[in-house]
């Protein structure tokens, strides 16, 4: 009998992503991350029950940044699973003025890799109106996850950071177009649009084609914006950049705000 993939491989399974909530788990054999809990406990565990993520693999949750869609069952969830939180200390602060029933956090500070169970962890600062928010890359082994979503442009850290992932979460949030149509204040618009806000199809799609490598196998187009776009606009514009570096070959996905994806897994 061969050993099961699920020892080996890296699996990434998005359990939801969007303005209402945001959950990504990253595990690898009986050790598992829970990276940001952006929903109830109660939602949260009936997406990994859906998703086929055992609960006791929890080791830990790392938290993106302060904003609710991603910190929505934070406590409640560290407390069920009886794991620890990381986050940034500026983060932090504001997650403990918000409930000061939370536990101890472990505090990262952004560029600096931390090992975590099976996993190096490298969070990476990037740009959007929250107090140190940061993407993560998870490498384990031959195998390399970069999840970015929330992030208003693309810095050469960004870029870097994200070059060479075998599977790839990352933000495509709205199409300029629909933001511009849309019923949304000025101001709202502007802060979408803004460095600090979130990151359209085409700048997606252009990022897609500078970081992608020949080791790359999945993409995972995240955070849609249910207003100000669609999912057939954000998978053209990714589609149409795969197709100019030539890797129609990758598996290309979209998540969902309302059900998580199937594991995708990567040596
Ligand atoms: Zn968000
Ligand atoms: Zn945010």
């Amino acid at each position: 009998m061969g050993s099961n993939i699920t020892d080996t491989a890296l699996g990434v399974t998005v359990l939801g992503s969007g303005s209402k909530g945001n959950a990504v788990v990253v595990r690898k054999g009986n050790d598992g991350i829970l990276i940001d809990a952006g929903f109830s406990l109660k939602e949260l565990r009936r997406r990994m029950k859906l998703a086929d993520v055992p609960e006791q693999c929890i080791r830990a949750i790392l938290i993106t940044h302060e904003h609710d869609d991603h910190i929505k069952g934070l406590r409640v969830c560290a407390e069920h699973f009886n794991v620890p939180v990381y986050t940034t200390r500026k983060c932090a602060d504001i997650l403990r003025h918000r409930d000061s029933r939370l536990g101890q956090m472990t505090l990262f500070s952004p560029g600096d890799m931390f090992p975590l169970c099976n996993f190096t962890l490298c969070p990476f600062p990037i740009s959007h109106d929250a107090n140190d928010p940061v993407g993560f890359v998870v490498y384990s082994g031959n195998a390399k996850v970069g999840i970015a979503t929330d992030f208003g442009y693309v810095s050469q850290v960004v870029e870097y950071q994200l070059q060479g992932c075998s599977t790839l979460v990352v933000e495509s949030n709205h199409d300029l177009n629909m933001l511009a149509a849309s019923s949304r204040p000025w101001s709202l618009k502007q802060r979408i649009m803004s460095r600090y806000g979130h990151l359209c199809n085409k700048d997606t799609g252009e990022l897609l084609e500078r970081i992608i490598r020949p080791n790359t196998q999945h993409v995972i187009l995240a955070h849609l914006s249910e207003e100000c776009n669609s999912r057939q606009l954000a998978w053209q514009c990714a589609c149409q950049c795969l197709e100019h570096i030539d890797r129609k070959d990758i598996d290309l996905q979209i998540a969902d705000q309302n059900q998580p994806l199937a594991t995708v897994w990567t040596e």
